[in-house]
C-alpha cells in the first residue's frame, strides 16, 4: 500500500485528465492573484477541522500561513509539506471515488451529492455504488447513471462526466487501489475540479511505474532496504533477522520475542533473491551497519536456489561487510540446500535446518553479547 499526499494525488489524477486547481508546493507559490488556500500535506483526512487548511488573501499571507503550518503537528502527524492553491468559488461539493472491491473482484465507482463531509457519516442510500466489470470497461451509460445520481444542474453534466471518466482511467493507468475525491467541486463557471485527493496505490505494481516519485515514509534503514527491493523495518534490538515471505518473517519475529530476544533490523527478502548473490551481500551489508550482535538468516525457498544466499554471505565476508563480533545463524530449507551447505563449509556461522533451533540460537547469542540490551518482558 502506497499512500500519496494530496498534492501528489492531484498530479497523478491530472495525468489522466482530471481538472485540478492551480497550485504549488511551498516554498513555491502559484502565480495567481487573489485568494489562496494553504493546505497542510499529511496522510490523514479531516485537515479542515484540524486546522490544516487556511484561507488567505495574498501571497504574503500564504507564506506566513505555510511557515506556521510547516513542522506543526496535525493530530499525530507532523506537517512535512505545505501545498498552496488558488481558492475556488465552489457552488456544490460532490463525493467521487473509484476503488477496487475485493469481494466483487472488480472496480467500483462510489458517488454522492453529500461531498465535503466524511463519507462514513453519509447515509448508505445517498451513496451510489456502481461496480464496473473490467472486461466491459466504463461504458457511457454507466457514466450517465453516475451523473444522473449526482443530479447536477444541466450545464455541469459535461464536467461531471469527464471527471468520472478521468477517475476510472486513473485507477487503471496508475494501478491504484483507491482514488477518492472529496470534495469534487463544481465551480461557478460549471467546471468540475478535484479540490482534494486521497490516493492509495498498489505497491506490488510499483515496478510498472518506475518513473513515479512518491514519498516513502521510513527511517534511512527502511528506505535503503526498499531500494534493495526488500521490505525492511527498523526496531530496537540487537538481532538482525532476514527472512523470506511475510509469514516466515512474522513467525520469526514472534518466536524471537517469545524467547526473550529483540530484533533490531527486520528484512523480508521480497523480490531480492532474483537479483543474485550481490544483492544478498548488499542486504547483509545494510543490516551489518546496525552493528547487530547476531545476523539470523531464516529462509525457506522452494523455487529459488539457496546457493544464492550462501554465495551472498561469502561475498559479504570477502567485501568486509560482516560486522565485527557478530555471530551468524543460518537456517536453510529448500531448493539446492545441500549445495548451499557445502558452500558454507569454511564459513564461520551456525547452520541448521530447524526453525526453532535457529531462533533459539540467535536469541542465546544475542543475549550473551556484551552490548546486548535488556529484553523487554513479555506478558502473555
Ligand atoms: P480535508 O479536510 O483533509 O478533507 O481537506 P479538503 O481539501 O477536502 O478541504 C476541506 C474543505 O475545505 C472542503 O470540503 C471545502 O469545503 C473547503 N475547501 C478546500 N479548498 C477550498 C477552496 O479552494 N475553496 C473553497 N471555497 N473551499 C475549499
Ligand atoms: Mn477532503
Amino acid at each position: 500500500m502506497i499512500r500519496l499526499l494530496e498534492h501528489e494525488g492531484k498530479s497523478l489524477l491530472a495525468r489522466s485528465g482530471m481538472r485540478i486547481p492551480r497550485g504549488a508546493l511551498y516554498p513555491e507559490l502559484p502565480q495567481t492573484g487573489g485568494q489562496l488556500v494553504v493546505k497542510a500535506q499529511v496522510l490523514a483526512g479531516g485537515r479542515g477541522k484540524a486546522g490544516g487548511i487556511k484561507f488567505v488573501a495574498s501571497l504574503a499571507d500564504a507564506r506566513a500561513a505555510a511557515h506556521e503550518l510547516l513542522g506543526a503537528k496535525l493530530g499525530e502527524a507532523a506537517v512535512m509539506a505545505v501545498y498552496v492553491e488558488e481558492r475556488l468559488s465552489i457552488v456544490k461539493e460532490y463525493y467521487l471515488c473509484a476503488t477496487v472491491d475485493r469481494d466483487l473482484g472488480m472496480p467500483v465507482i462510489l458517488a454522492s451529492r453529500d461531498g465535503g463531509v466524511e463519507i462514513e457519516t453519509v447515509a448508505a442510500d445517498r451513496i451510489l455504488r456502481r461496480p464496473i466489470d473490467p472486461l466491459i470497461g466504463l461504458r457511457p451509460f454507466v457514466v450517465e447513471e453516475v451523473v444522473r445520481f449526482l443530479d447536477p444542474p444541466a450545464p455541469a453534466r459535461a464536467g461531471l462526466r469527464e471527471a468520472v471518466a478521468c477517475l476510472y482511467a486513473a485507477l487503471l493507468n496508475e494501478d491504484a487501489e483507491l482514488l477518492e475525491i472529496n470534495p469534487l467541486a463544481l465551480l461557478a463557471d460549471n467546471t468540475v475540479v478535484a479540490a482534494d485527493a486521497k490516493c492509495v496505490l498498489d505497491e506490488d505494481a510499483a515496478y510498472r511505474h518506475a518513473a513515479r516519485v512518491h514519498a516513502f515514509d521510513g527511517t534511512s534503514f527502511e528506505i535503503a532496504a526498499r531500494e534493495l527491493g526488500t521490505i525492511g523495518i527498523e526496531l530496537e534490538g540487537n538481532i538482525a533477522a532476514i527472512m523470506n515471505g511475510a509469514g516466515m518473517t512474522m513467525a520469526t519475529l514472534d518466536q524471537i520475542i517469545a524467547l526473550g530476544g529483540q530484533v533490531g533490523a527486520l528484512v523480508e527478502l521480497h523480490g531480492a533473491m532474483a537479483h543474485g548473490p550481490e544483492r544478498i551481500a548488499q542486504i547483509i551489508q545494510l543490516v551489518g551497519k546496525q552493528q547487530p550482535a547476531v545476523i539470523l538468516l531464516n529462509v525457506y525457498f522452494q523455487f529459488r536456489p539457496l546457493d544464492t544466499i550462501a554465495k551472498g554471505l561469502l561475498l559479504a565476508r570477502d567485501c568486509g561487510w560482516l560486522p565485527e563480533r557478530c555471530r551468524i545463524v543460518v537456517r536453510f530449507r529448500g531448493e539446492m540446500e545441500q549445495e548451499a551447505r557445502t558452500l558454507l563449509a569454511g564459513f564461520e556461522c551456525t547452520l541448521t535446518g530447524v526453525f526453532e533451533e535457529a531462533c533459539a540460537l540467535a536469541v542465546k547469542y544475542a543475549n550473551a553479547a556484551p552490548r546486548s540490551k535488556q529484553p523487554v518482558a513479555i506478558s502473555s
